[in-house]
């Protein structure tokens, strides 16, 4: 209860979560009690954690950080809900996300921004802002969140905390509200890249109900822990390092890149030379996939239902208007228009070319190298309505987060040092398919 009343306190200065949920967590406080008390040792029995308010929580409300669904309770869990819940943890809430996830700031939630307990003028990062806020101020241990182009990485980079984006289709995104099916994949954020393994051993595993759930999604995250750096080839592309780069972050990557040189690594230059068009093809692809997911919001079944309508057709149009905010209807105007037919060929079956080139250039770099490395995020937490008003500016806070996405590989966000302004950067670690466990025992070495 000292949690949650902590949780609560902090509301004010950080707004990191949109439901806290104090009789449903004692009542799990106390079934964990008990589970112990029965000789239970499950590794995460009565451990907290909450989810990003992107998953479904039975009985409890699940907003995506949006008006539209702003009194919208769930009938079931999401899959990964329902995994810690058998694991034993305690969920003690739902943090704050941008609205449907699009956002690198978490500025866009209809529940207000989260700011970044290093300096509370600051944006944590988005969208899963409210997670790497809570795990920063030292409010939760574990949190989920979710990562379509960068919503794990780029918020633990910002608030000094560590996040993983699985290979896609390891985590089951049963009850996860869809953004861009084909990029969404949910992930822990913790501490630690340990303690992200330990999440990771429940999150992870296949799941009948997800179709693109893959089927040797589960893994031993933890016992992969503790591997020795000596051999490792790693990859650090130039196009990572170029333009747009704040040098104190160049600085400190590079840095902790040279530790691991110094255990026993060796570098490798690598090329991936597509991935300048990696934010242009996601805003094509996200917006597509989006328009489409979020078609299902219409005013009748379960979403925000306005009050003003005449007609059925007025009742779908002005319950959409009133219900997303405008980062939404921006992303839905530009799926609608990539995908209709005329300009299909000119973006969206681009777009999917592209995509296919830059998952090859991955291929090819993991045909000579173990890892890559490189920046998370090109600067560190930028100030409070910095981006707001200009989406390309926005949209650019995740250059080196958004490839990864496209090509459907893991990559890991772990806190490598401070600007001199004190504010946390981040070292991204990519793997091939299926190198979540190599990446996580890479950070928890350098952890
Ligand atoms: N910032 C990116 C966007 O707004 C990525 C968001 C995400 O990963 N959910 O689409």
């Amino acid at each position: 209860s000292t949690l949650l009343q902590r949780l609560r306190q902090a509301q004010d200065n950080l707004n990191a979560c949109i439901t806290i949920s104090e009789e449903s967590a004692l009542e799990q406080a106390r079934a964990a009690d008990q589970r112990r008390a029965q000789g239970d040792s499950a590794p995460l029995l009565g451990v907290p954690l909450a989810h990003k308010d992107i998953f479904c929580t039975r009985g409890q409300r699940t907003t995506c950080g949006s008006k539209m669904l702003a009194e919208f309770v769930s009938p079931y869990d999401a899959t990964v809900v329902q995994r810690f819940q058998k694991a034993g943890m305690v969920s003690l809430g739902k943090l704050n996300m941008d609205e449907f996830a699009m956002g690198s700031s978490n500025e866009t939630s209809f529940f207000g921004a989260v700011r970044n307990p290093w300096d509370l003028t600051r944006v944590p990062g988005g969208s899963s802002g409210g997670s790497a806020a809570a795990l920063a101020a030292r409010l939760l241990p574990a949190a989920t969140g979710t990562d379509t182009g960068g919503s794990i990485r780029q918020p633990a980079a910002f608030c000094g905390v560590t996040g993983l984006k699985p290979t896609y289709g390891r985590v089951s995104r049963y009850g996860m509200i869809a953004f861009a099916s084909s990029l969404d994949q949910g992930g822990p954020m913790a501490r630690s890249a340990a303690d992200c393994a330990l999440l990771m051993d429940v999150m992870a595993g296949h799941d009948a109900l997800d179709s693109t759930s893959h089927p040797q999604a589960a893994g031993r995250f933890s016992a992969a822990l503790g591997r020795s750096v000596k051999g490792l080839r790693i990859g650090v592309p130039e196009e990572f390092f170029g333009e747009g780069l704040d040098p104190e972050v160049a600085q400190v990557v590079q840095e902790a890149i040279q530790w691991y040189v110094r255990q026993g690594a060796e570098i490798r230059p690598v090329h991936l030379p597509n991935n300048v068009h990696a934010v242009s093809t996601y805003y094509v692809l996200a917006p597509a996939e989006a328009s489409s997911n979020l078609s299902r919001f219409d005013g009748i079944r379960y979403s925000h239902r306005s009050g003003s309508s005449v007609d059925l057709q007025e009742l779908y149009l002005q319950s959409r208007y009133e219900g997303f905010g405008p980062e939404v209807r921006r992303r839905i105007l530009v799926g609608s228009y990539v995908l209709s037919a005329g300009y299909y060929d000119a973006y969206y079956r681009k777009a999917q070319q592209l995509r296919a080139l830059i998952r090859e250039d991955f291929r090819r770099a993991f045909a000579e190298v173990d890892v890559i490395m490189g920046p998370t995020t090109p600067t560190p937490a930028f100030a409070l309505g910095a981006k707001s008003a200009d989406p390309v500016a926005m949209y650019l806070a995740d250059i080196y987060t958004i490839a990864v996405n496209l090509a459907g590989i893991p990559a890991l966000s772990l806190p490598c040092g401070f600007s001199k302004a004190g504010l946390p950067i981040g070292l991204q670690i990519m793997g091939n398919y299926f190198a979540d466990e190599l990446i996580l025992g890479l950070g928890d070495a350098y952890q």
